[in-house]
């Protein structure tokens, strides 16, 4: 196994559950990958960004629950019924406690707050259209191209369906895939699952939440950057040790290094996918303040602002971090910001970033915050997801060469770059490395 991201940590959990022996190779000290914990002197134990999980997650919450002890799996999560609320209150929308879940998804549209009655009617014909559409609606295309088709209004788009493509796809409407976004909507907002639409905020750092305990099953060399894989007739060399086969769960921008020339040059188009990807950063900003505050949802949308002006309301999403995480929570205020697609912000002073975000928050309150910032901390992931933009090649699972098999986001899902994809993909590369172990040995 190489690689402890989310992909390479459901592998892990697969093989050894299924009586594999598993070494894990990790370049860093920490696993998780993309979603891993921070020690940060200041602020104590944070992550390098605030991550949500949907209950549609079916796989990653289907291993968390088997891998992690019963008494951490039952602090998990914070875990919210559907309730979208801007910090400005223009806008909210919740999913009522009612069952059947079709009358529940109905409700949740014609109850929320911000829409007139067309806007209503034009969101639920498409989410209609979408259902019976089974997930798929016409042909690949941008969202807004397929908003529009739609007749999404202004403020639908603006209130709900732009947040929600940021947030899940982290990249901007006008280029993102209309596909990846239904599937996404498809599985949470039209799924027979009752829970499926919860949101699940980690109320334990990430690392603690389910990577370190994959690792107490596998043997792990943590530290260890992987120089070079070599196929061999009799398995797979990972610089010099052989192994019978091998999980490649790195980002597909590092793979090409792994292999030496010969092997570049014989699969050629493989590698032309592998350099084809183009990456979206995200930016997590703590804020430590220095007097007590809370907000009255544990997550706000916020109202930030595009293009040039970015950099005056950058903020997308607010979480109260002591609302999410209670066991951790302090005396004063400690939010947690969030920006997707964070070029423009990238440039920005730590010191400027924090001000700007709380100044915002303060005016879409329509108060002031009477705390100071006491400390801030904040985390620019530039390859934080590839750009999913319509028709972008993805690999398969599958390698060309016989014991080595892909995992990773990036591999071919049907999820934009997602936790549950990750997770998906990990568990696929172990159905088909052991299915050719099998059929090798028979
Ligand atoms: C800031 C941020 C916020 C996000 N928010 C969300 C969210 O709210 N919800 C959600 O579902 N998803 C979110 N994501 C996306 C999610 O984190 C990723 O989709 C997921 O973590 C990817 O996992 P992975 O295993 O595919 O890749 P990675 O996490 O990138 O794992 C690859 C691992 O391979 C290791 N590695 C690389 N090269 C080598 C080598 N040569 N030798 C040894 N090890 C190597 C790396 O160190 C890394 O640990 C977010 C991502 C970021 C960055």
């Amino acid at each position: 196994m190489i690689g402890a991201g989310w992909a390479g940590l459901a592998a892990a959990s697969e093989l050894s559950n299924r009586g594999c022996r598993v070494t894990l190779f990790e370049s860093a000290h920490t696993p998780g990958g993309r979603a891993r914990q921070v020690m940060d002197p200041t602020l104590g134990m944070i992550d390098n960004g605030q991550h949500l999980l949907l209950g549609a997650y079916e796989e990653t919450l289907r291993l968390m629950a088997r891998d992690v002890p019963k008494s951490v799996w039952d602090q998990a999560f914070t875990r919210l019924p559907l309730r979208l609320c801007s910090s400005d209150g223009q806008f909210r929308m919740s999913a009522p406690a009612f069952s059947p879940v079709w009358l529940k998804q109905a409700l949740t549209l014609w109850l929320a707050k911000g829409f007139t009655l067309k806007d209503k009617w034009l969101a639920t014909q498409l989410l209609r259209h979408l259902k019976s559409a089974n997930g798929v609606d016409g042909e690949e295309q941008t969202v807004t191209r397929w908003l529009q088709e739609n007749r999404q209004s202004e403020r639908l788009i603006t209130f709900l369906w732009e947040p929600l493509c940021l947030a899940t796809l982290n990249t901007d409407i006008e280029q993102a895939s209309a596909w990846l976004f239904q599937r996404i909507i498809f599985d949470a907002l039209l799924s027979q699952d009752d829970s499926a639409t919860d949101l699940l905020v980690p109320a334990l750092d990430l690392t603690g939440l389910w990577p370190e305990h994959v690792c107490q099953k596998v043997s792990t060399q943590f530290g260890h950057t992987v120089r070079e894989v070599t196929p061999l007739d009799n398995g797979v060399s990972i610089d010099g040790q052989v192994f019978e086969g091998c999980v490649l769960a790195i980002p597909a921008h590092g793979v090409t290094r792994l292999f030496d020339q010969s092997n570049q040059q014989s699969n050629p188009q493989l590698f032309d996918v592998l350099g084809g990807f183009e990456y979206r950063p995200i930016t997590t900003c703590y804020v430590a303040l220095d007097a007590p505050f809370a907000l009255e949802e544990p997550l706000l949308m916020m109202r930030h602002h595009h293009g040039l002006n970015a950099c005056k309301a950058p903020g997308q999403w607010v979480f109260d971090r002591n609302r999410c995480q209670p066991s951790s929570a302090t005396e004063n205020g400690r939010l947690a910001f969030v920006i997707s697609d964070s070029l423009a912000v990238l440039a920005m002073s730590q010191q400027d970033l924090a001000q700007s975000l709380v100044s915002q928050l303060a005016h879409e309150l329509g108060r002031n915050l009477p705390q100071g910032i006491a400390a801030s901390r904040s985390f620019h992931e530039k390859r934080a997801t590839f750009a999913a933009i319509p028709h972008q090649a993805r690999p398969n699972n599958v390698s060309p060469w016989q014991g080595i098999v892909f995992a990773g986001d990036w591999t071919d899902t049907g999820y934009p770059s997602v936790l549950e994809g990750a997770v998906r993909s990990g568990i696929k590369a172990t159905d088909g490395l052991l299915a050719q172990l099998h059929a090798k040995r028979h």
